[in-house]
C-alpha cells in the first residue's frame, strides 16, 4: 500500500480552493511517516492529490498536485525548470535573486536564493527536506551554480522536528559573496547573514523609493544598509540605524565598497526616533522596515501598537512634502489592517499624508493567489502633504 492520508471534508474543500495547506486537524487517518510524498484521500476514498506529509507540524500536508497527477522527479524538475525560466524572463538587472519561492512556484517549503555564481537553498518541512538531495541535483544540472549551500537554520524548521544545520552540499561556497543590485554592490556572507544572506524581497521597493528620496534621509533597520546605500547619491545627507553593531559594522563597510558617505548608528529604533523628535529634527525622507513584529496572531495586537508608534514618530519627523517608505514584514497584518494603523497614525501625530504608492514584495518573490500567507510584504510609499 502506498503511504495515504485521509482527510476531513472541510480539509478537501480547502484542497479543491487552491490552498497547498492542510492542518492536522482536518486528518481523519494517516497510514504515512514523516516526510513521505502521501497520497491524499477525501470523502468516499476519492484521490485529491498528492502531498508532503509531516507527521509534527501543525501543517500536517502541503499538496503537490490535484487529482489523479503523481508528484514524482519529472514533476519536481518541470516546477524547478518553470521557475528558473520565470526568473530569466524578468531579466533583473542584479546578480542575487530567488530563484523559488516555495508555495507561489508550486514547490511548498521549498526556498532557493541565487548569490552570483553559488545558490542557497531552504528546505522547511520533513517532506521537502527529505527531497533535499534530489532537488540539489536537479539545481545542479539545471541552474549550473559554483556551489549550493543548505541554509537550514531557520527556527520554522523546529516545528518540522527538523535540526538546524548549514552545509555545503554541491562545489564549494566561499566565506563571502559579492553580489550587485542595480549599481550597488554587497559583501554577502551567506552562512550567517539574516535569510539567506540579504533582503532580497526589498529590491524593487528600493527602485521605487529611489522615484522620490531627497534631501535628508533616515533609513531605521538599515540591516546591511539596503535602503541608505541605494537612496545616497540622491540624497544630501544620510544617516542609518540599526540596533546590531554587526549590521552597522556591514552598512559601513558596504558605504565604502560603494564610495558612498553615510552616517551609520547602532540604536534602538523607538528611542531613537523619540529623541530625534525632542531634538526637533526634520527629515525629507524616512524609511521604516522592522522586523515581523507579529510573529503570530497572539501577538498582533502588540505589533499593530509597535507599528504605529514608530510610524506616527516618524511622520512627525517629516519636512512637509516629505516621503515616508514604510514596511511590514508580517503577514497576519493584512494590507487593510496596515492601511487603518497608518489612517490612525496620521491622525494622532496630525500629519496629513497622502497614500502615493501601495506595494509587496519584489516579482520574484509571488504571491500564490488565494494564499495570503504568501503576500507577507507590504510596502506603502506616504508624502506628508503639507
Ligand atoms: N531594511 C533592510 C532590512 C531590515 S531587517 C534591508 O532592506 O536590507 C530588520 C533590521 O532591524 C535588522 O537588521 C535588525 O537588527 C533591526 N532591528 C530590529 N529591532 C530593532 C530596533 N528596535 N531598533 C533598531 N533596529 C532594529
Amino acid at each position: 500500500m502506498p503511504p495515504s492520508v485521509v482527510i476531513s471534508p472541510k480539509g478537501e474543500q480547502r484542497a479543491r480552493a487552491g490552498h497547498p495547506w492542510i492542518y492536522r486537524t482536518d486528518v481523519v487517518d494517516a497510514r504515512a511517516e514523516g516526510g513521505e510524498i502521501v497520497q491524499v484521500l477525501g470523502s468516499r476514498h476519492r484521490t485529491v492529490g498528492y502531498a508532503l506529509f509531516s507527521d509534527r507540524s501543525q501543517i500536517a500536508i502541503r499538496m503537490l498536485t490535484h487529482g489523479e497527477t503523481p508528484a514524482d522527479a519529472p514533476l519536481l524538475r518541470a516546477r524547478i525548470e518553470h521557475a528558473i525560466g520565470f526568473r530569466d524572463r524578468l531579466a533583473l538587472d542584479v546578480s542575487a535573486f530567488r530563484l523559488v519561492n516555495g508555495e507561489a512556484d508550486l514547490l511548498p517549503s521549498l526556498v532557493v536564493d541565487r548569490y552570483g555564481d553559488y545558490l542557497v537553498v531552504q528546505t522547511l518541512s520533513q517532506g521537502m527536506d527529505r527531497l533535499l538531495p534530489e532537488i540539489t541535483n536537479m539545481l545542479a544540472e539545471t541552474a549550473a551554480p559554483a556551489g549550493i549551500l543548505a541554509r537550514n537554520d531557520p527556527k520554522v524548521r523546529a516545528l518540522e522536528g527538523l535540526d538546524q544545520t548549514v552545509e555545503v552540499l554541491h562545489g564549494a561556497v566561499p566565506e563571502s559573496v559579492v553580489v550587485r543590485e542595480g549599481p550597488i554592490e554587497y559583501d554577502v556572507d551567506v552562512r550567517r547573514g539574516q535569510k539567506t544572506g540579504l533582503f532580497l524581497d526589498q529590491r524593487e521597493n528600493k527602485e521605487a523609493a529611489a522615484r522620490y528620496a531627497r534631501g535628508r534621509l533616515l533609513d531605521c533597520f538599515s540591516y546591511h544598509g539596503g535602503f541608505a546605500l541605494r537612496l545616497a547619491g540622491q540624497c544630501q545627507h544620510v544617516e542609518a540605524i540599526d540596533v546590531s553593531a554587526d549590521a552597522v559594522a556591514h552598512i559601513r563597510a558596504n558605504a565604502k565598497r560603494n564610495n558612498l558617505h553615510l552616517e551609520a548608528r547602532e540604536a534602538n529604533v523607538f528611542d531613537e526616533l523619540r529623541r530625534l523628535e525632542r531634538a526637533g529634527e526634520h527629515y525629507d525622507t524616512i524609511v521604516l522596515d522592522p522586523p515581523a513584529f507579529a510573529k503570530n496572531k497572539a501577538s498582533l495586537s502588540n505589533a499593530r501598537a509597535g507599528y504605529k508608534e514608530i510610524n506616527l514618530r516618524a511622520m512627525r519627523l517629516l519636512s512637509p512634502g516629505g516621503f515616508l517608505v514604510t514596511c511590514s514584514c508580517s503577514y497576519h497584518v493584512s494590507e487593510a489592517m496596515f492601511a487603518e494603523m497608518l489612517h490612525e497614525a496620521s491622525v494622532d501625530s496630525r500629519t496629513p499624508v497622502s497614500l502615493v504608492e501601495k506595494r509587496m514584495q519584489g516579482r520574484d518573490h509571488p504571491v500564490l493567489v488565494g494564499v495570503p500567507e504568501t503576500h507577507y510584504l507590504k510596502c506603502f510609499i506616504l508624502r506628508r502633504v503639507e
